[in-house]
């Protein structure tokens, strides 16, 4: 029988620990943690996004500063904006929703904000330190994968990992996590030979693929902890995983659904790296 990890259960446990936390935060600093959220152009998925971001501030008591800038913004006033707010001591978290529009030069606009107002763990320092396994702010969604882990009691230490995705948002740190945390890691991806036993090889198997229900039933060992990253849609629009869902689950001791599962987690672990960042900026003022 498996046991299903629940996401929006755990992102409600944490989000509350998390406001009490920021509560505690609000009384000794006289001030509110500070998150900004930058969105520029109308894409409407990112807005819903920015949307739930905004939300799970309010929930947790972090006050957002949100911006939304029109679609034909010029590069240099995204670039002020993103300057003023690294040079705001009430802002400690800077997250411009991706993707940004084309004639916007990204990869210049995201280096501008320093590693430790960098929430979304993206930037080369802190993925570096993560290599390093340096203190750092880590990718929101496999540090909520982590969080999964842990508070089931799932200690990956001593047991075989395999993450099928190498993009730097989630396979790569993902198997840097795990790899941290004793784990002995393969990671696969689209030019991967004999993928089938790589998967079966693994006691905790993560997908992080962008196809829906690619991990079928025999590509799992029996027993295994199957976390499903996807977010996919089925053949009738119909939201899924990357993970046969229904045709895996029996042979799990764990799985994530989709929805429900990793998903919720990503923003909760956005409010859980703005915490972190304002810790780390008032112990260093
Ligand atoms: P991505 O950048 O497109 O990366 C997909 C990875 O899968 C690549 O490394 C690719 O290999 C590999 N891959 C593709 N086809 C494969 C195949 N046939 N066999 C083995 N590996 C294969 O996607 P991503 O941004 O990492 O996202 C992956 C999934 O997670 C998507 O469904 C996305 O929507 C979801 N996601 C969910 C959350 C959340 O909050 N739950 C957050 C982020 C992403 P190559 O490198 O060789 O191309």
């Amino acid at each position: 029988m498996y046991t299903l990890i629940n996401g929006n259960e755990l992102s409600r446990t944490m989000r509350a620990e998390m406001a009490e936390e920021a509560a505690q935060f609000t009384e000794s600093r006289g001030r509110q943690i500070g998150l900004a959220v930058i969105l520029a152009g109308e894409d409407s998925a990112s807005k819903v996004y920015v949307r739930n971001k905004i939300r799970a501030c309010e929930q947790v008591g972090i006050r957002s500063f949100s911006y939304y800038l029109p679609e034909d913004v010029a590069e240099k006033d995204m670039e002020e904006l993103v300057q003023s707010l690294v040079d705001n001591d009430e802002v400690d978290g800077i997250l411009v929703q991706l993707p940004m529009p084309k004639h916007l030069d990204s990869e210049k606009i995201l280096k501008l904000i320093p590693a430790e107002k960098d929430v979304d763990g993206f930037s080369v320092s802190n993925m570096g330190k993560l290599a390093l396994k340096q203190d750092c702010l880590v990718a929101c969604t496999p540090n909520g994968v982590m969080q999964m882990l842990k508070r089931n009691g799932i200690d990956p230490k001593g047991k075989c990992a395999t993450v099928v995705g190498r993009s730097n948002i989630v396979g790569k740190p993902m198997a840097m996590l795990l790899l941290n945390a004793d784990a002995t890691v393969t990671v696969c991806h689209s030019k991967t030979p004999d993928l089938k036993e790589k998967c079966l090889g693994a006691d905790i198997l993560v997908a992080a693929i962008g196809k829906p229900k690619f991990i079928t039933a025999d590509m799992v060992k029996e027993g295994a902890v199957v976390i499903d990253v996807g977010m996919d849609r089925d053949e009738n629009g119909k939201l899924c995983g990357d993970v046969d869902f229904e045709n895996v689950k029996d042979k799990c001791s764990y799985i994530t659904p989709v929805p429900g599962g990793v998903g919720p987690m990503t923003i909760t672990m956005l409010m859980y790296n703005t915490i972190e960042a304002a810790k780390a900026r008032t112990r260093s003022i």
